[in-house]
């Protein structure tokens, strides 16, 4: 594999689009699932291919690598899960994308650092009530403990399907690795790229993000003997707080977003008075301060309508993500990336999670996203052109090869003199 056109790297991304659950919409590939397996072992193979060594980690993860003179790593890549019915450009991009600009490096005849690609494993959370098992086993923050007690919808337990997958739970801690830097390839899943004109997005900083599981408890009763006024309505309760969901967010003059994407009325028909509903509010705003008083609002909101409506409320919340400053350094190699290739860009926030928001609590990480048509993602007619595709692993291939050689003061939140790199900070 020495040179991919354009035309290969989609292609890629079509090989593993096939590599989905039977009879989805679009792609479904979940963890630990045969799907995702042969997705990772093609993979393995492209790495095997491009003469990266490759290896499966201790969760599942594979990597390859190219060694430079040191040891000091630069780390690039994304995963390889989709959401159910997603599409074929979500994370698979960065991966293919990753091996791409890895073939390249690996023809160099001198690299002063090592580059490594992972395929995580897992970063959506579609299987498991967990998000980004791979990337956080990498950082060290996953155990043996966890792997007991977080289970499917099924019961079933990520031991119990990593066994089915010959991975070891009790030796997670081994996927833990040291790196210098992470920077990952991604589409951008939102339509500014498209809508400004723009090639490239350098991204700045990745939305914090919380979810909570919502228990609404009325009283179930007869639907034709109970009076409206005697009602205890779950389900009336729960749209009161879907809608103030929508408004909480609306009336932010920051941007904060609030979605309400699932909704069950438990044990319905159609013939009782709802009793118990449960929901699932997903909140992501710019800033940790913006989305705690959010959170506040909504909880505030919540209870009054409980208590207006005769139901009780309770709330958990399962995910809490600090929002991400991506490193002012890396974002300057890709802007000087981007101007050094001719290429349109601009910086953007990710409204998206990612990976790089685990690792980027740890190590200076960086993102490069390209354009999705229309700003479609999570969805079976995900779609980036391929001379978009293309323009973004030339970025990425620039980038690691700037950071291979060595740069200075990536993490050190300062500028350093080359003729392809803004001067200071970037943009603040
Ligand atoms: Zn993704």
């Amino acid at each position: 594999m020495k040179t991919l056109g354009p035309e290969t790297i989609e292609q890629r991304l079509l090989a593993l689009a096939r590599l989905t659950q039977p009879g989805s919409l679009g792609v479904t590939r979940l963890l630990y699932t045969p799907a995702w397996h042969d997705a990772q072992a093609l993979v393995y193979r492209w790495m095997e291919d491009a003469g990266l060594c490759p290896w499966w980690d201790a969760v599942g993860n594979v990597h390859g690598r190219v060694d430079g003179a040191s040891e000091t790593t630069i780390l690039t890549g994304s995963h390889i899960d989709t959401v159910v019915n997603g599409g074929a450009y979500d994370g698979a991009y960065g991966v293919v994308g990753a091996i791409w600009a890895l073939s390249h490096l690996k023809q160099r005849p001198f690299l002063r650092q090592s580059v490594e690609v992972v395929s995580f494993c897992e970063e959506e959370g579609s299987h498991f009530p967990i998000t980004c098992w791979g990337s956080r086993a990498l950082m060290g923050e996953v155990t043996p403990g966890d792997a007991k007690t977080i289970c499917d919808p099924d019961g079933v337990s990520l031991r119990q399907a990593m066994d089915a997958h010959h991975l070891n739970a009790d030796k997670i801690s081994e996927a833990a690795k040291d790196y210098a830097a992470f920077v990952e390839l991604h589409i951008e899943q939102g339509p500014w790229l498209e809508a400004q004109g723009k090639d490239i997005g350098v991204v700045t900083s990745i939305f914090g993000q919380e979810r909570w599981t919502v228990r609404v408890k009325g009283v179930s009763r007869h639907a034709g003997t109970t009076a409206l006024r005697d009602r205890h309505d779950a389900l009336i309760a729960a749209s009161r707080m879907v809608l103030a969901v929508q408004d909480v967010a609306n009336s932010s003059e920051h941007i904060g977003i609030a979605t309400v994407g699932e909704l069950h009325v438990i044990g319905g028909s159609t013939n009782c008075v709802p009793g118990d509903v449960v929901f699932h509010v997903d909140l992501r705003a710019e800033t940790d301060r913006v989305r705690q008083r959010l959170a506040g609002q909504l909880t505030h909101h919540f209870q009054q309508i409980a208590q207006s409506t005769g139901v009780t409320v309770a709330i958990e919340k399962n995910t809490d993500e600090r929002m991400v400053k991506m490193d002012a350094t890396l974002q300057n190699v890709i802007a000087g990336s981007c101007r050094s290739q001719g290429l349109s860009f601009m910086p953007i926030a990710s409204r998206a999670g990612h990976d790089a928001q685990i690792i980027g609590r740890k190590i200076p990480t960086a993102m490069i996203f390209v354009p999705s048509h229309q700003g479609l993602s999570h969805h079976g007619e995900e779609y980036t052109a391929p001379e978009q595709l293309q323009r973004g692993v030339a970025v990425l291939l620039q980038t690691l090869e700037q950071l291979a050689q060595g740069l200075p003061g990536v993490g050190q939140d300062q500028s350093f003199a080359t003729p392809n790199v803004l001067p200071g900070r970037w943009f603040g």
